[in-house]
């Protein structure tokens, strides 16, 4: 795996480069990030990571400084995957970005509590998408949202990328893999597998699905111990409040709080 460890170098030579899948991450790698390089090696395109925690899509200083970060064993793990090139950009990437203003849909789900998140995300992917050029790029569907912003953000500003959204990998307890589980202890652990219990559930009862349904699930992560910011029923294409599943699929969402660590995780219920 060729290894960049700056834009400059990656400028100087990225022309030589074939046609390429790209992954971005933040870094501390696990299965979910593996699975999309895998998804990747699918294609004929070489594989570029990248490792960026970016700064622009936290809205408190803390999280962002307390990001798990672990460069030797991401590189190993992406080395063994059959990643072909990583991307570690210095912090160059923000000279003289553009600075992008996601569409309404950013202000639904996590963009609620978090203003600006999705700008910050959407501002480093369009500074990546026009350095890398790459032909296809692979997010992962447990941050739903973003993925349906990226998609979006591509057809609108007319790049030539293709975009995939692989599945939600998850630990045996259901839990979603998430690099910020690390952080939590391993009695908050045992407690975040109740996210994925509780929309599990809300699937079962599908036919039933209502407001109702839904606020008993909420509550029910609340006297659990979460902090819970949204957990929401709604359309997938416009993020929009509905309970319609005899029309349409209709995407169920999460974020909470354990302590100081949040958490999202979301399932798609197939229309009755
Ligand atoms: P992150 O490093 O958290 O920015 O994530 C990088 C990419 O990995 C994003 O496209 C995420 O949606 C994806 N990802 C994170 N966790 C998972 C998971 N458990 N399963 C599948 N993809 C994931």
């Amino acid at each position: 795996m060729k290894i960049y460890k700056s834009i400059s170098e990656f400028n100087s030579l990225k022309d030589k480069l074939s046609e390429l899948s790209f992954v971005p991450t933040m870094g501390n790698l696990h299965a979910g990030h593996l699975s999309l390089i895998d998804l990747a090696k699918q294609y004929d395109n070489e594989i570029i990571s990248s490792i960026y925690v970016n700064r622009l899509q936290f809205n408190e200083k803390g999280d962002y400084e307390k990001y798990p970060k672990s460069l030797e064993e991401d590189i190993e793990l992406l080395e063994m995957n059959g990643c072909d090139h990583l991307l570690l950009p210095d912090e160059s990437i923000l000279d003289n970005i553009d600075l992008i203003k996601a569409s309404p849909k950013s202000n639904k789900l996590c963009g609620k509590n978090r203003p600006g998140h999705f700008d910050g995300v959407l501002t480093i992917l369009n500074k990546f998408f026009k350095l890398i050029k790459p032909k296809l790029v692979i997010f992962g569907k447990k941050d739903y949202q973003q993925y349906l912003l990226v998609k979006e953000f591509i057809v609108e500003n007319n790049f030539n990328i293709e975009i995939i959204g692989g599945n939600t990998i998850r630990e045996e307890s259901g839990l979603a893999l998430s690099s910020r589980n690390n952080l939590l202890s391993k009695k908050n652990k045992y407690l975040a597998s109740h996210i994925y219990k509780a929309l599990n559930e809300i699937n079962l009862s599908k036919e039933n699905l209502n407001e109702e349904l839904i606020t008993n699930k909420k509550n029910y992560l609340t006297k659990l111990g979460f902090d819970v910011d949204y957990f929401t029923a709604c359309d997938p294409s416009t993020l929009e409040d509905s309970f319609e599943i005899y029309k349409s699929d209709i995407l169920i969402a999460v974020a909470a709080k354990l302590g100081d660590v949040r958490l999202i995780d979301n399932i798609l219920l197939s229309k009755l």
